[in-house]
């Protein structure tokens, strides 16, 4: 008997009909032998319109108000399927993430999760009942109601699952694994097979949506095994897991693109030591995630600082920026929310020159001009024009032809890494 925990997504519980068929499939599992643990988002695009509602009442609204309104959307579906699953003849229990026990710090919005106490899904699985778990949800250290942010439903499956000591962590969404870049945009890509933690790591901070980063982070550090599918369908999908020596693995991984960062420019700043310190420490005691630093070359003496920040953080962050430009001797801050970050990631980088000067290329073909870049061991990224990005997704996908199958097979089982050989479409 194994011990699963199965996530749904919102599209896949949009509806009574969907739900329906979710509750069928978790039945399915059990009437297989199988102890399961359900991790439920809200329907489909709930969370939107909760947050939309408080913005009609609110300019602002309250942080723990707003986690009380955004955590309702959860109740709803874990209640409605675990109904539905008790008509189907099976036990089940729909418990909030406080009951089941994810303890959070404070942060509303984005907390983080400090403990997965789980003692009443435990009880629940010992007495033959399906729990049913709110995903996106705890409860702090300060006994208040918790978000864990955006997409985090995936990160509570990942936690129950390491928690509980699960065989397998299943994610159920929309898309039938991960792709070389967003099916949505590029109808043409191709579903990986298997994908390591530190390349998923790379594609969801890039902005691949298709798993939050956090649940990944979550995922390596406690070796949880991650099985990305089709809630409706029945194919195999996405491993995600530790690097296998032996495993085939492809140069690139695919291509990432995120539209919900902004560009600050710090402008004409004295170019004078401290100054990058003064500059990023007030962001930082703040809590801004700041992403892709640039300082210019200076001439005579000056020079302007550029990064990139989430566009949702642009408001509250604008006194403290205009703080900063003041007690640097700044000229001022210019704010572009208007820009996308686009990256091409793949562990075969490290061994294969040249692919961040193709990716340049690619964009220059298509006249797509770069304006920040940023590089790390397995990742090239690019600051391009928000309206250029659907493009820039296609040319680069196009250029390392991510449709068809690109492989490193290792040569001998004994030759170091740097003896691979690559197949790929470059080289064919
Ligand atoms: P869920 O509600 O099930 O959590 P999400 O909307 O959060 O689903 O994530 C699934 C979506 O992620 C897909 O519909 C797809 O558009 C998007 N996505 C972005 N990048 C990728 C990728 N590389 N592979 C697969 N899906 C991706
Ligand atoms: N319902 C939440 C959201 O839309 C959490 C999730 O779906 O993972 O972000
Ligand atoms: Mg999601």
């Amino acid at each position: 008997m194994a011990l699963i925990v199965q996530k749904y997504g919102g599209t896949s519980v949009g509806d009574a009909e969907r739900i329906k068929r979710v509750a069928e499939r978790i039945v399915a599992a059990v009437r297989a032998g199988d102890q399961v643990c359900v991790v439920v988002s809200a329907m489909g695009h709930s969370t939107d319109e909760l947050v939309s509602l408080a913005a009609q009442v609110s300019e602002e609204p309250n942080p723990r108000e707003l986690d009380m309104l955004l955590t309702s959307g959860e109740r709803i579906s874990m209640a409605l399927l675990s109904m539905v699953i008790s008509d189907l003849g099976y036990e089940a229990i729909s418990l909030t993430g406080s009951q089941a026990g994810i303890v959070t710090d404070t942060t509303h919005g984005k907390a983080r999760i400090l403990e997965v106490k789980g003692d009443r899904v435990r009880q629940a699985l010992a007495a033959n009942k399906i729990a049913i778990v709110a995903g996106f949800q705890g409860v702090s250290t300060a006994y208040d109601v918790t978000t864990l942010g955006r997409g985090g439903s995936d990160t509570t499956a990942v936690a129950l699952a390491a928690a509980l000591g699960a065989d397998r962590c299943e994610i159920y969404t929309d898309v039938d694994g991960v792709y070389t870049a967003d099916p949505r945009i590029v109808p043409s890509a191709r579903k990986l097979h298997a994908v390591s933690y530190e390349e998923m790591l790379e594609m969801a901070a890039s902005g691949a949506g298709v798993l939050m980063l956090r649940s990944v982070e979550y995922a390596r550090n406690h070796g949880v095994v991650l099985h990305v599918r089709s809630s409706f369908g029945y194919e195999d999908g996405t491993w995600i897991k530790e690097e296998d020596e032996r495993m085939e693995r492809a140069i690139i991984s695919g291509v990432a693109h995120d539209i919900s960062e902004a560009k600050v420019v710090i402008q004409n700043v004295p170019d004078t030591p401290g100054i990058a310190a003064r500059v990023f420490r007030p962001l930082a005691d703040e809590g801004f995630n700041i992403d892709m630093i640039v300082q210019n070359v200076s001439a005579e003496g000056r020079t302007d600082i550029s990064f990139t920040m989430p566009t949702d953080d642009l408001r509250r962050a604008k006194p403290v920026l205009d703080e900063i430009a003041a007690s640097v001797g700044a000229e001022g801050v210019a704010r572009d929310p208007d820009i996308a970050k686009i990256s091409l990631v793949g562990a075969g980088m490290k061994t294969h020159p040249g692919v961040a000067a193709d990716m340049f290329d690619a964009l220059s073909d298509a006249g797509i001009n770069i304006e920040i870049i940023s590089t790390s061991s397995i990742r090239v990224s690019c600051v391009i024009r928000a309206f250029e990005v659907e493009r820039a997704v296609k040319a680069i996908h196009d250029r390392f032809k991510l449709t068809e199958e690109s492989i490193i097979r290792e040569q001998h089982p004994a030759t170091a890494t740097g003896q691979l050989r690559a197949i790929n479409a470059r080289e064919t």
